[in-house]
């Protein structure tokens, strides 16, 4: 890695030197067949898959290389392969590297749809998963490490509880059983390290601050050693793994600017979310950079910052339809799924979370903000609005109807059982 500092390498990375002859930008090369001049030459070029050759389109073009170097670069990672979503860049470095008889230890603040993946589809080659408390302590995770634990998954901060896990602790004690650390890192991108603090596997879904401008669909798997590449890079292309040029073109597009925007999303969200825990409606915020969030200390110790999403936990006094009333009134606060876009959303998230151990009781009803780049004191006035008719529809004791996220329904639209 270069000594520049990480505005300019998100300027430099994956181009041509600064003084070379020709566009700016990396060529966006849409392609499948690959020529080449002779039959030796293609047998040769065969050999180097581990690398960033132009062999065949499902191995990769220059556009795909380019954001590989890009994303390699922001994790602090070594190799990285683009695949078609986040939820792929968790599913292919778990199918390549877990075999039957192995078992995976997974954050019970885990990602929905990467519990729905455990469940329903490891289990079925005979992958066993074992939820646990994402804030365990070194003792607790020393007994769950019998031999055939072999991955030990975290996500930290939490999906929409926010929980910050000891990560360097986890990675340590795992590594000492002979495991893997794998992480969604989503969340901590640009402010976490995974590398620096022990993990193996680095997940980011592209799709969130990389790509930005809420229009791409794509995942990274960035690794720091060989060895994990090699597994990983023979694993995703086993799978067919592929994701459009268009798209990767797009992303390396939106990470010329990622710090800048994730400075602004950061402020306006701290901003939000400081203002959040001085209202009476409100019990706690779940903000990572706020002592009221589980795992504070630990974001203290290891990010060096924050980004645009974060939780609320209302007072009990409001239902979940309450909520919702006060969702449906906001005017900026789009409703719907994903965030890292330039725009701000909202969602009611209590019926979203599914917990296996007891670690899912916030006492009250909760919501999730994705804070974008209009004026912050707009969002405010929104959000007072919102407010009022949250107030307005202060706890009547008639039962609410669960209503859940799409993620959280299983692949018949049928809902979770509570
Ligand atoms: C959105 C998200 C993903 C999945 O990304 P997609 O590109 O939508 O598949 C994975 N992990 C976390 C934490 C996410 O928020």
């Amino acid at each position: 890695m270069s000594t520049n500092r990480f505005e300019t390498r998100l300027g430099l990375s994956g181009r041509r030197p600064v003084k070379s002859h020709g566009y700016v930008n990396p060529k966006l090369v849409r392609g499948s067949t690959v020529l080449y001049p002779n039959c030796a030459d293609r047998r040769e070029i065969g050999k180097r898959r581990l690398e960033q050759a132009e062999i065949y389109g499902l191995y990769g073009t220059e556009t795909h290389f380019a954001l590989e170097s890009m994303i390699a670069e922001i994790e602090g990672g070594t190799h990285c392969q683009i695949v078609s979503s986040g939820l792929a860049a968790i599913t292919v470095p778990l199918l390549a590297y877990l075999k039957a008889g192995d078992r995976i230890l997974v954050p019970d603040s885990v990602y929905g749809p990467t519990r729905r993946f455990c469940d329903a589809t490891l289990s079925k080659f005979g992958v066993t998963t074992t939820y646990y408390d994402p804030m365990i302590v070194e003792r607790d995770l020393r007994a769950m490490l019998t031999a055939e634990a072999k991955v030990v998954f975290v996500e930290s901060p939490g999906s929409h509880t926010f929980e910050v896990q000891d990560v360097p602790m986890i990675c340590r004690v795992t590594h000492d059983f002979g495991g893997k650390v794998f992480m969604d890192n989503t969340w901590g991108i640009r402010n976490f390290m995974p590398f620096s603090h022990g993990v193996d596997v680095s997940i980011q879904a592209l799709t969130k601050y990389i790509g930005g401008h809420s229009d791409i669909i794509l995942g990274a798997i960035t690794v720091a050693s060989e060895e994990d590449w090699s597994w990983l890079r023979a694993g995703a292309l086993d799978l067919g793994q592929y994701a459009s040029p268009d798209d990767c073109w797009l992303a390396l597009r939106g990470a010329r600017t990622l710090n800048v925007r994730l400075d602004a999303q950061e402020a306006n969200a701290l901003r939000i979310a400081e203002w959040m825990s001085t209202r009476p409606e409100v019990q706690k915020v779940l903000h990572p950079a706020l002592p009221s969030c589980v795992g504070h200390e630990f974001w203290k110790r290891d990010f060096s910052g924050s980004c645009g999403l974060f939780g609320v936990v209302f007072q009990p006094d409001f239902d979940y339809q309450a909520v919702v009333a006060m969702v449906d009134s906001l005017q900026l606060f789009g409703i719907g799924a994903s965030w890292g876009g330039y725009e701000s959303l909202a969602l009611p998230t209590s019926f979203t979370i599914t917990r296996s151990r007891n670690t899912g009781e916030f006492g009250g009803e909760m919501l999730r903000l994705q804070i974008g780049l209009e004026h912050v004191e707009d969002l405010i006035d929104d959000l007072v609005a919102g407010l009022a008719v949250l107030r307005s529809q202060q706890r009547t004791h008639v039962a609410s109807a669960p209503c859940f996220a799409d993620e959280m329904l299983d692949l018949y639209g049928n809902e979770p059982k509570i």
